[in-house]
């Protein structure tokens, strides 16, 4: 079972993808690459808000 997620689905234009065998693993990667490559702060990536939008848009890779 693989999840997915499209960085795209959360807000931002852009075409990356994350994969990971679950939840929190995808959380832990999309904060990581919108740090990254989105210029996201700490602060932002630790609010829950982000893990909802985040864990919202997971979805089964097909
Ligand atoms: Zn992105």
């Amino acid at each position: 079972m693989t999840r997915e997620l499209h960085c795209r689905d959360v807000g931002f234009d852009c075409d990356a993808v994350v994969t990971a065998e679950d939840d929190d693993e995808i959380l832990r990667q999309a904060a990581d690459h919108a740090k990254k490559v989105h210029a996201m702060t700490d602060e932002e990536v630790d609010d829950p808000s982000f893990a909802t939008v985040v864990r919202e848009q997971i979805h089964e890779k097909v």
